[in-house]
Formats: structure tokens, sequence, C-alpha cells
């Protein structure tokens, strides 16, 4: 038989996604996978059922439903100030984790150089293997994951085609000051690196930081690739719906590779969103007080536990040192957590390139019910 690809052999199956198997299989409560376990807000329920009888059915535009860009164009014209205009700006496509690919894909050549912070999202390996492109890993380092800019210079000096910027951070929880963002830009300028950004915890940002879009910077929307999805936004990540907003001689690039990849994402899907992407700001407000009551009952059971973290700013992670339970491999930690104390996690070395095996990663997008059960079961690391 012929041999499968070399590039599928360079990288293994996602161990976010393996974790979600290994809690399922034993029963766990799942902080591994982040994703919700409460419903989206009931107006997009509503409309969805709707849709369901009236339609349509049908591909929508391959890069988008028109309703659904300009109700998007219009929503991130009111958070950005930046004037986007549905037919020149935008693709949508099934979820940021697509988003990325076809950003990766269209501005990457094989051979070409990407800056990655680590520790990062664990797709963007994957992304960068598959478009060819070769990684330069810059820390930041825990556990308030700065970034050396002596570090992050020498990694544009080795003249990488563009940065990956995910903001607000998965897994660390860091949100770029709008200091470090300029730093990022002035070198993506000076060394002419396009930036492709992952912003899908947009909305996700506890007070006092506050969200900076790398494209709104001075200079900077010519040159940026952002990526983002409603999946956090609405709690919907089952539908898959993201986008790519970019400049236009970069969105032909975007489209084709998406219509190539995936024709489009979900037309009745998109129909529903629409009334989310309409939401008042009081929607958004209140995503951020649900989130922060979240981050409170879960950074309380973690502290119960007597486990010491890094403090998340944003999105809906935390990073959990578990160096006094175990030295060796945090994979194996992580199915005993899962197994004997009953809570799954994500092992830190997924999404680091240093060798760090003593973070693991919770995620705390569920119910504070679920949140409370989840620091229960953790009182049991007391006695370990
Ligand atoms: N972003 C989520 C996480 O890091 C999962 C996303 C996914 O599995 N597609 O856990």
């Amino acid at each position: 038989m012929p041999h499968t690809s070399h590039r599928v052999s360079q990288f293994t199956e996602s161990v976010i996604r393996r974790m979600t198997r290994v809690a399922n299989e034993c029963g766990a409560i799942n902080l591994s996978q982040g994703f919700p376990d409460f419903d989206p807000p009931p107006a997009l329920q509503e409309a969805l059922a709707h849709i369901g009888r009236a339609g349509p059915h049908q591909y929508a535009v391959t890069w988008g439903a028109p309703r659904f860009r300009a109700a998007l164009a219009r929503k991130q014209t009111h958070f950005t100030g930046l004037p986007l205009d549905p037919d020149r700006h935008i693709v949508v496509t099934c979820g940021s984790t697509e988003a990325m690919m076809a950003a990766m894909l269209t501005v990457c050549d094989p051979g070409d150089r990407v800056i990655v912070f680590s520790p990062f999202y664990e797709n963007y390996g994957a992304d960068a293997i598959l478009s060819g492109a070769e990684p330069i890993y810059v820390p930041l380092r825990p556990p308030d994951f700065a970034f050396d800019p002596a570090e992050l210079r020498r990694a544009f000096e080795l003249r990488p085609k563009a940065l990956i910027l995910c903001n607000p951070a998965n897994p660390s929880g860091k949100v770029f000051t709008r200091a470090e963002l300029l730093q990022i830009a002035a070198l993506a300028e000076e060394f002419d690196v396009f930036v492709i950004t992952d912003e899908v915890y947009e909305h996700i940002v506890y007070a006092p930081h506050q969200h900076t879009y790398f494209a709104t910077l001075p200079g900077m929307f010519e040159r940026t690739v952002t990526c983002s999805s409603l999946s956090k936004t609405y709690s919907i990540t089952g539908w898959r719906l993201g986008y790519v907003i970019a400049p236009e001689r970069l969105i032909e690039g975007v489209r084709k590779v998406h219509d190539f990849l995936t024709v489009g994402a979900a037309a009745p899907l998109q129909e529903a969103a629409i009334v989310g992407l309409e939401m008042p700001d009081s929607y958004y407000h209140e995503l951020q007080a649900a989130y922060t009551r979240k981050r409170a009952v879960f950074l309380g059971a973690l502290d119960a536990a007597g486990l010491t973290y890094s403090n998340p700013q944003g999105a809906y992670y935390v990073m959990v040192d578990v160096s006094a339970f175990h030295q060796g491999d945090d994979l194996a930690f992580c199915a005993w957590l899962a197994r004997e104390i009953g809570v799954a996690a994500v092992p830190g070395s997924s999404f680091f390139r240093e060798p760090v095996r003593h973070l693991i990663r919770f995620h705390f997008a569920k119910r504070e019910e679920t949140l409370r059960a989840a620091g229960v079961r953790l009182l049991r690391l007391r006695s370990v």
C-alpha cells in the first residue's frame, strides 16, 4: 500500500478534543475543551426553530450570506470603529478554525516562517504544518505571560511572513496591553510582516483589562487578517460560524481558499445568528458580568483546593500549577485527574513549545453549579 502524506505524519490529533473523549469515558466534569454547558440566548434558539421551517436550506453565497455579512459588518464597525464593507472585507467561515487555516494558506508559501507566541492554541501548530510554514516560537513567560521585546525583535530578524496573535489569549488568559500591541505593530511595519489574529474571546475580558483590536492600531488594518467567530460570544460553538476580516487584496485570496475548502458556512445557521449580531450593547455587558462571576466561582474553588494559578485577564481558561502533585508526564496526570478526581483538564504541554510539564489548563465556560461541583471534587486533591 502507498504511504499517506508526510504532512499528516507531522502532527497528532488534538489533545484538547481527545481530553473531551476521556472525560466522557470516565464521567468526569469536562473542563478541558472550552465550550459552554448552557444554552445560547433564547432569541437565537427561537430564530433557529423558525428557520428550520422557513429556510434557507440551500447554499448561501460562498463568502457569506449577504444579510449575515451586513449585520456582522455593522456589529464589528460598532466595536472597532473600522468602516467595514460587508462586500469587500468579510469572508464567513466554518468557525474560526477554518478562518485561521484559510488565513495561513492565503498568506504563507511553503518554507515561509511565522511567529507564534508560546504557549499557543494547538491548532496553530497544525495550521503551520498544513500550510508548509515554519513556526518561530517566542515565549510568553508564566506567571504573567509577558514577552521579552528583544526576543521578539530577534524573531522578526529571521524574516517571518506573518505573526499569529491570539488575543485575549488561549490558553494563558493574557490580554495584550495596547503598549505591547504597539510594539508588535512597530515590528510588523519595520519588517513588513502580516499579522493574523485570533480574537474569538474579544468579548470575554475582565475589568480593568480591555481588548484592543489589532487591526485598529495606526496603519495595521492593511496588514492584518482578523479571525474570529460567534462561538464564544453567543455560546454556539456547534454552529461553526466564524469569519475573516481583512483588506480587499487579502480577502480575495481568503475567498478562494475558503471556497475550495468548505464552499460555505451553514446557510440556515448564518440566518439564525443574525439576531445575535443585532444584540444591544447590554448583551455584551451581561456576558462579561456572567463570565466575571464564573471566574470568581472557579478561582475560589481552586483556592479552596490549594491550587495556584495565573489570574486570567480574558478568555475563559486558567493555567494551574500542579507541580505539587506530579513531576513527570502531564498527560498521565490529566488522565489520572479525570479518572480519580473526576475533573478533566488539558495538559499544559499541548500548548507550550518549551518543556513545560507543571501546568494544566481548565476552562470555566460552565454553569456556576457545574463549576462548584468541580470545586468539590478538586478538594480531594488536598488529601493526595
Ligand atoms: N478553543 C477551544 C479550546 O481551546 C476548543 C475549540 C475547538 O475544539 N475547536 O478548548
